[in-house]
């Protein structure tokens, strides 16, 4: 198989690297990928947003299978614009991926096929939102509806807050995704990712993880795009799996199809454990970045022909199979992130990793031979281990071996599953 990968940051690494290891595969190629995607594909200096161009390339190269990595060529229709020309492509229609794209869609259809979320309304202007706001009082969660590069979401405390918020988004803090604001019902337990994969007519379940979004130890400080991960998840039991799949990601799925748009992709869904059961706080459509890194970390099977089925519809043909331990992430950001930083520092080198580790590259670039970080979050020090606290362990030597002075990294990634298996 010919495969085409978009995207370049630690979740393309890791799919690179996994679908590199395919036997399946003949050529993989990367638009327009990282240094560290270059050691498994031959990247492409192609603009991504030009879909025409992505599909021209396609057909010069006689690809066979496109695997989209973000959420934004999806939600801008690059899957759409493939499948017209006949090519097979992991990732969702521009209608599906609304389920990311908007928030107040995704509320519409939970509300329609009766899937557990919080209480919510849709606003299109500030004193009506502020209306609801002060009618249902504090704590509050405030959305903008759109794709807000993971800004967007004000869990209110207080009701000033919740007002504030409100302002921001109709002020345009978020630009056009800011244009409609979901207010919803604050829910209260523990967080957990969970991805299924689907040919809009069958799932295949995944696996479950968590991450830590906020910058510093103990989970303070500011929301990032995420400073670890691991993966499973503990609060993800089989019975909470089970009951995700019921409650949320099957009638999703018939949903979708039902509603015309069939989805076919990955549901990474945000999830509240609350004493009620699993609900959702939101959907992805593509895998998450970091957890990513550690699914593939763990997943044993080959992932090519399991994108593939996804895309083709026979995903009731292929299972997915997972080594029995931990895997944990940690992400290695430039000081300052998630603020301002230093562009081009200089990254001396990298450490050799073993056997089921791993160093992804996220935020990186070739400067005149020299490798250099680029990005806020740079580079992901991966690894498995027997329990969290191995991989925990192993992740860390590998993330303090880096030689790179502009670079920092939580201490504490996977406390709670480690205090978890301490107990
Ligand atoms: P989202 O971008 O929708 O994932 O929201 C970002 C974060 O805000 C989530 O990971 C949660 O920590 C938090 N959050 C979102 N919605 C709610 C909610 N209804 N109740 C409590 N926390 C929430």
């Amino acid at each position: 198989m010919k495969v085409l990968l978009i995207g370049s940051g630690g979740r393309e690494h890791a799919l690179a690297w996994k679908i590199a290891q395919s036997p399946l595969l003949t050529k993989l190629y990367a638009a327009p990928g990282n240094p560290g995607i270059a050691e498994e594909a031959d990247l492409v200096a192609l603009d991504t947003d030009d879909h025409a161009a992505v599909v021209a390339f396609c057909k010069d190269k006689g690809l066979d299978f496109v695997v989209v990595g973000p959420e934004a060529p999806l939600v801008a229709g690059i899957a759409d614009r493939l499948r017209e020309a006949g090519i097979a492509v992991f990732g969702p229609s521009a209608a599906a991926a609304q389920l990311e794209g908007s928030k107040g869609f995704t509320k519409d259809v939970c509300a329609r096929f009766n899937i557990p979320t919080g209480a919510y309304q849709r606003f299109n202007n500030a004193p009506k939102a502020k209306a609801y706001v002060r009618e249902q009082g504090a704590p509050i969660v405030i959305k903008a509806d759109g794709l807000a590069a993971g800004k967007g979401v004000t869990v209110a405390m207080t009701l000033d807050e919740a007002l504030a918020a409100i302002d921001d988004c109709f002020e345009g803090a978020f630009g056009a995704a800011g244009a409609e604001v979901v207010v919803e019902a604050f829910l209260d337990g523990e967080e957990a990712s969970f991805f299924c994969l689907s040919d809009g007519k069958s799932l295949l379940p995944l696996a479950t993880a968590q991450d830590h979004k906020r910058v510093g130890d103990g989970d303070t400080g500011p929301n990032t795009g995420g400073m670890g991960a691991y993966s499973p998840a503990p609060v993800m039991t089989a019975e909470m799996v089970e009951r995700t799949m019921k409650e949320i990601i099957e009638p999703t799925m018939r949903g979708m199809a039902e509603m015309g748009h069939p989805f076919q992709g990955v549901f990474f869904a945000g999830l509240m454990i609350t004493e009620k059961g699993p609900e959702l706080i939101e959907y992805n459509v593509r895998f998450g970045d970091p957890e990513c890194q550690v699914l593939m970390m763990r997943l044993k099977s080959d992932l090519l022909p399991i994108l593939h089925a996804s895309a083709t519809g026979t995903l009731d043909q292929v299972t997915a199979e997972w080594s029995e331990d931990p895997a944990l992430t940690v992400v290695l950001a430039s000081k300052g992130y998630p603020g301002a930083y230093d562009k081009a520092t200089p990254i001396a080198s990298l450490p050799q990793a073993g056997d089921g580790a791993k160093v992804f590259h996220a935020g990186t670039a070739m400067k005149d031979g020299q490798l250099v970080a680029t990005g806020g979050r740079v580079l992901n020090a991966t690894a498995r281990g027997a329990t969290v606290a191995e991989a925990q362990a192993e992740a860390y030597r590998l993330a303090d071996a880096v030689e790179w002075a502009n670079g920092f990294c939580r201490r504490d990634i996977g406390w709670r599953a480690i205090a978890r298996e301490k107990a």
